[in-house]
C-alpha cells in the first residue's frame, strides 16, 4: 500500500460528492447520499441485535470529564483525547482574547477546560448506568450509538477524526459476556458479508500509548481480548478494522463498581461496528454510486 493510493481514494470521495473537506485534515462533511449508505448500515445492525432487549440509548458526543477519567482512556490512548474548552472570562479577558485573534496569535491560553471531553468510544456512558446495587440474573443489554472523537489526523480517509460507532454492549456475569463476545463474532462476521464485504478476524493490536502501553498491548495480544473485523477499506492491499468485540473482563465493573446478580464484580464485553469505516469499505468494494450495488446488497441495505 502507498499513501498514494489513499491519497487516490480519498479524492475520490470528495470528487464523487459524497463527503466534503472540512477544512482540516481527517475532518469530513457528508452529503445525503453518503448518509443513506450510513441510515442504511444502522438500520441493518439494529436489526441484526433485535431480539436480545437490548435497551437502546443515544448519547451526545461528549462526555464528562470524570466519565473519561474512570474508563482509564487517558492512560492508554492520552494521545487520541480531545478535550473542551470555553470562555469564562469578563470584559477585560474578552478585550484580550479579541486582540489576540486580531493580532493572529494563539488564543486559546484565555479559555477554560469545560466539564465535557469528546467521547472516544460509544459505549463508555452506559456503565454508569449499571451501578446502584446488583443486575438482574440475565445482566444488562444495550445497544447504543453515535459519534466519537479521536484526535488521530490523517489523510487516510478511513481515520477520521469524528466517526460514527454503533454497538451493542453487555454487562453482567462472566459467562454472560463470554456468550455475548461468541455470539457477535458469529452475527458480526456475517452481517458484513450480507453486505458483500469480504472479512478477516483477526486479533487486535491497539495503538496504546508510551513504555506502559507496551505491556496493555502484549497483554491485549496475549489474551486475545479484542477481536476486530477488518476489510479492505481505503486500499485493497490493506485490511482496516470495520467492527471490533471487546471483551474487558472486570475492567468496567471494577472502575465503575458494578456488581453481577450474584454479588461478584460485574464483566462486560461489546461489539462495534465502525459505521463510518463501513460505508467506506462499501464504497470501496461495490463503487461509489450505490445506485449500481449488486441488488442483494441494496436488499439487505434499503429492504
Ligand atoms: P475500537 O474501539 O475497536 O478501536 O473502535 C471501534 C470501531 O470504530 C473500529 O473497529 C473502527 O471501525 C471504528 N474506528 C476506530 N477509529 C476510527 C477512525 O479513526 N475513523 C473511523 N472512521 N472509524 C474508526
Ligand atoms: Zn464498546
Amino acid at each position: 500500500m502507498t499513501d498514494d493510493s489513499i491519497g487516490a481514494f480519498r479524492d475520490e470521495l470528495i470528487d464523487s460528492g459524497l463527503v466534503i473537506d472540512a477544512g482540516v485534515e481527517g475532518l469530513y462533511g457528508r452529503t445525503l447520499a453518503y448518509e443513506e449508505i450510513v441510515s442504511g448500515i444502522i438500520a441493518l445492525t439494529t436489526r441484526t441485535g433485535a431480539g436480545d432487549g437490548a435497551m437502546a440509548v443515544h448519547f451526545p458526543p461528549l462526555i464528562p470529564r470524570w466519565l473519561l477519567e474512570r474508563t482509564d482512556y487517558l492512560k492508554s490512548f492520552p494521545d487520541l483525547t480531545g478535550s473542551v474548552h470555553t470562555f469564562g472570562g469578563d470584559d477585560k479577558r474578552h478585550a484580550r482574547l479579541l486582540a489576540l485573534v486580531d493580532g493572529g496569535h494563539d488564543w486559546v491560553e484565555v479559555l477554560e477546560p469545560a466539564e465535557v471531553v469528546l467521547r472516544p468510544a460509544a459505549c463508555h456512558p452506559v456503565y454508569p448506568l449499571c451501578t446502584g446495587g446488583p443486575l438482574p440474573t440475565q445482566g444488562r443489554r444495550f445497544e447504543v450509538q453515535g459519534w466519537c472523537f479521536r484526535h488521530e489526523p490523517s489523510a487516510d480517509p478511513a481515520r477520521m477524526l469524528c466517526f460514527r460507532m454503533h454497538e451493542f454492549v453487555y454487562v453482567g456475569d462472566p459467562d454472560g459476556a463470554g456468550a455475548h463476545s461468541e455470539l457477535w463474532l458469529k452475527r458480526g462476521a456475517e452481517m458484513f458479508e450480507s453486505m458483500g464485504l469480504d472479512v478477516d478476524v483477526v486479533v487486535a493490536n491497539d495503538p496504546f500509548f508510551g513504555r506502559a502501553g507496551k505491556f496493555l498491548a502484549a497483554n491485549q495480544l496475549d489474551d486475545a481480548l479484542k477481536l476486530e473485523f477488518v476489510s479492505p477499506v481505503s486500499s485493497t492491499e490493506t485490511r482496516t478494522a470495520i467492527g471490533s468485540v471487546n471483551r474487558h473482563q472486570d475492567h468496567f465493573g471494577l472502575t465503575f463498581g458494578i456488581e453481577s446478580a450474584d454479588g461478584e464484580v460485574a464483566h462486560s464485553a461489546c461489539f462495534a461496528v465502525g459505521v463510518d469505516r463501513t460505508a467506506l469499505a462499501l464504497l470501496k468494494r461495490h463503487g461509489l454510486d450505490p445506485g449500481r450495488w449488486p441488488a442483494e446488497v441494496r436488499a439487505r441495505l434499503w429492504p
